[in-house]
């Protein structure tokens, strides 16, 4: 635990501190200057006399022979935590005042690590389970104190966010995360957030993370050392400050390096990240230090906007810087760099954003006009960012609907063609049925068809007979009859029908005619023979009446009109 509370005053700032213009910062009492700290790796072999620490804020550089650049001889610090410094001590240094305000005084914090590869910034910002670095430390402190928080954890690799604290399976692709910022708070879309409230939970979400990041590395062979983490602390209710704490990437340049491919890609981004940082606190240094207006390019990158949130764009934040650098001779250029980029962020105190209350301050007002060109961005960025998502949503609907017609179509099509299959599967059964009912009843249809002609035949010549009989008669006598033409219409099954040529009369009216004709024929032969007898002994020929009541029909009436005029 941390025991000594850091006196700004006591400990001192930066020499370049000095020349800043302090009377344009109104409000002095809440703003503090950012920490800058610089721990210095130890080293297995004989240490350097490079790096010479001169007092407990002050570094003295004595450039190795090759160095091209030898100006610069003395860097200044809030604190130089030397290569002998434990892990515990960094914490109370730097970590657990940070805490102290963060609970106590609901401030926010940011706390990130700056230097090259290899220049021990995991190690102080994460370190290993056995020696825990400030992260672990932060946590248990937290815990300690009996505090319920929420965590995120996610890296910045080539300007994308990926979440950390998600679980992923192995063949997952993992997939980057949007970033929204409105005026104060920069909020990252769907990522993991996790409750805290015991050490073991902690542990879990910090060995999710790392794990998550190894496996990153693996699958896109990144190195860790290529992209930014962040860890964040949040405590809970509305408006409740954040600690982050970032271990940023690598800071050496690309051509040292030799990188090529996605190696000089990840450079490429590290170092424009990285620049985009460096010309950030530049430009809120002058800002504050000479009453410039310059432009704070934030939102230039992801890494940025996430710091803005830190820098100046809500209420008062604490913010420390650790330089991390190794001894080595042949990283002393970049090391050099290293140590400005902290000398830059010297004496920088977060901006106070709380539009309208630096009013009357030249160098507020154009403080406060900065936040207003910000928050107009963040606006326009925000409406960007909404049209973009409509026009995506509208070409998604108009897809859905293309899609659904399509799905239809090919529904009534598929419905169709299966309806006419079964149609056709129908017809061709029911063809098949009765083929084979034909070919199986052939011969007996045929059978009754000759049979039905055979009746049909035997009942016409029964007919045509009857009628042979009682003409026949006739014809021997002297009466002429008129036999009726007959008709048959074979295919008519139910019935024979028989049709005169004079007129359509019922068959049976006729048979009984024929019956009539053949007894009065009969009778007039009886009379004939009668007649012949008499003739021998002749009488007189007896008259007609007896046929008198027989002959009244048509036919009887016809046949006596033939005889009479046969008698003519
Ligand atoms: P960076 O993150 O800057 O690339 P690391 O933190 O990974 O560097 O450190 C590189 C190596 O040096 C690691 O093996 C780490 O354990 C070791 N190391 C760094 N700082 C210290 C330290 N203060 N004490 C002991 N070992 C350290």
């Amino acid at each position: 635990m941390y025991k000594r509370k850091l006196d700004d005053s006591k400990e001192g700032h930066p020499k370049r501190l000095k020349s800043l213009d302090r009377d344009s910062i109104t409000d002095t009492e809440d703003i503090v200057p950012i920490k800058v700290f610089c721990r210095i790796r130890p080293v297995s072999s004989q240490p350097s006399d490079i790096y010479e620490i001169t007092s407990s804020h002050s570094l003295k550089i004595n450039p190795p022979s090759h160095a091209s650049e030898t100006a610069i001889e003395q860097f200044e610090f809030t604190s130089i935590l030397g290569p002998c410094t434990t892990q515990e001590q960094v914490a109370a240094t730097i970590c657990y005042p940070l805490i102290n305000d963060f609970v106590e005084k609901g401030k926010s914090a940011l706390l990130f690590s700056y230097g090259i590869t290899n220049a021990g910034k995991t190690h102080t910002i994460m370190g290993t389970y056995e020696n825990p670095g400030i992260t672990i430390r932060a946590l248990k402190d937290l815990i300690d104190r009996n505090l319920t928080f929420k965590v995120q954890f996610f890296e910045i690799y080539n300007d994308r966010v990926y979440d950390l604290l998600q679980e992923y399976s192995k063949k997952e692709q993992r997939q980057s995360l949007k970033v929204r910022q409105d005026s104060s708070n920069v909020k990252i879309i769907g990522i993991s957030e996790k409750r805290i409230q015991t050490f073991t939970e902690a542990m879990d979400c910090l060995r999710l993370g790392l794990n998550n990041r190894k496996l990153a590395e693996t699958a896109c062979n990144q190195v860790s050392s290529r992209s930014h983490s962040v860890f964040l602390i949040m405590l809970e209710g509305e408006n409740a400050p954040k600690f982050a704490i970032v271990d940023l990437a690598g800071a050496e340049r690309t051509l040292r390096a030799n990188t090529v491919g996605e190696r000089l890609k990840e450079a490429s981004y590290i170092n424009n990240s990285l620049s985009v940082l460096g010309r950030c606190l530049e430009a809120i240094k002058n800002n504050q230090s000479k009453g410039k207006k310059d432009m704070i390019p934030f939102r230039d990158t992801l890494l940025t906007k996430i710091f803005s949130e830190f820098f100046g764009m809500g209420e008062d934040k604490n913010i420390s810087l650790i330089i991390n650098i190794n001894q080595c001779k042949e990283d002393f250029e970049e090391t050099l760099s290293v140590l400005k980029f902290g000398a830059i962020t010297t004496g920088i105190k977060p901006m106070k954003s709380k539009l309208g209350q630096h009013r009357n301050v030249p160098g507020q007002e154009i403080a406060r006009l900065q936040e207003l060109e910000e928050l107009l961005r963040a606006k326009e960025e925000e409406i960007e960012e909404l049209k973009r998502q409509e026009m995506l949503k509208t070409q998604e609907q108009l897809q859905n609907v293309k899609q659904r017609e399509l799905e239809l179509e090919s529904e009534l099509r598929s419905k169709i063609a299966q309806e006419v299959e079964s149609m056709l599967a129908k017809q061709s059964d029911l063809y098949k049925t009765s083929r084979d009912m034909l070919i199986k009843n052939y011969d007996e249809i045929m059978k009754t068809k000759d049979e039905m002609w055979a009746s049909k035949l035997s009942k016409l010549k029964k007919n045509i007979n009857c009628i042979d009989t009682c003409t026949s008669p006739l014809r021997e006598t002297i009466v002429e009859v008129t036999i009726p033409k007959i008709y048959l219409n074979p295919f008519v099954t139910e019935e024979i029908s028989i049709q005169t040529e004079d007129a359509p009369q019922p068959i049976e009216e006729k048979f009984g005619l024929i019956k009539e004709i053949k007894e009065n024929t009969q009778k007039i032969k009886e009379e004939d023979t009668e007649n012949k007898e008499n003739q021998q002994a002749p009488k007189p020929l007896k008259s007609k009446p007896k046929h008198k009541t027989n002959l009244s029909s048509p036919i009887a009436r016809r046949t006596r009109k033939g005889l009479r005029k046969n008698a003519h």
